[in-house]
């Protein structure tokens, strides 16, 4: 068998993006939400290389429990990837926010918002952070256009976080800088993370632990910068 590269992302004719987990192969259906992939991908790199799961029992049929390696603790089960329920917590180390396996992810997420945020002409007039342009940030991403309806209502669920980015006194005033860098502040929302942190997090994610978590998911990606995650028609190489 030719080892072709398989892409995660085709374009579906109703303009739909199909993602599939390279992973679990043919065994898992295939996602239609970008930030559920990105939940299952973190829970297949979880399973592979969190500390707390290189201990697997099968209990039961079909059950798999983890033993808390150096200890006869089980954990009972993983449900999929949430950072808010309780048997996810357990797995972050003291004063941890965020999974190591989910913040290697944070600059895709920040990518994905940008692809969505640099549509919205009106951002480049917004020139100074202060409140009025918190308020004007979430107006204007609520005119969204539908084709980036998913990166629109987790931008508008977060308006939290929107209206902090607004106010944020590292707000990059030159014209087309907006859009990169709300999308990196609002990376880590989900997680709690405040903006600066969100955007520190990304700048600190290195392309070797990147390379290594999607050689893990069996995802090759076609040059070292390329968005794995989008349909090959809309990929550039730069
Ligand atoms: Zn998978």
């Amino acid at each position: 068998m030719k080892n072709e590269r398989q892409p995660v992302a085709k374009m579906r004719p109703d303009g739909a993006t199909e993602y599939r987990c390279r992973a679990c192969g043919g065994l898992c259906e295939p996602h239609y939400s970008f930030l559920g992939f990105i939940d299952h991908l973190i829970r297949d790199l979880s399973v592979r290389t969190h500390p707390l799961l290189q201990q697997p029992r099968l209990v039961g049929d079909d059950d798999i429990w983890y033993q808390i390696p150096g200890s006869t603790k089980l954990l009972p089960g993983l449900p999929g990837y949430d950072p808010h329920v309780p048997e996810w917590k357990e797995l972050l180390a003291p004063k941890q926010k965020i999974h190591p396996q989910a913040q290697v992810f944070l600059p895709d997420i920040g990518d994905w918002l940008a692809m969505a945020l640099s549509t919205l002409n009106d951002l480049s007039e917004l020139k100074s952070s202060n409140v009025t342009t918190a308020e004007l940030l979430v107006s204007i991403v609520a005119t969204t256009a539908d084709n980036f309806k998913e990166q629109k209502e987790y931008l508008l669920r977060h308006s939290a976080h929107l209206e902090q980015t607004g106010t944020d006194p590292k707000w990059l005033a030159k014209p087309g800088n907006q859009a990169r860098f709300v999308a990196h502040s609002m990376a880590g929302a989900r997680w709690g993370l405040t903006t600066s942190t969100s955007r520190e997090m990304i700048r600190r994610t290195t392309a070797a632990e990147r390379k290594e978590a999607l050689t893990q998911l069996n995802i090759t990606a076609r040059t070292a910068r390329a968005n794995w995650w989008l349909p090959d028609e809309l990929q550039t190489e730069n």
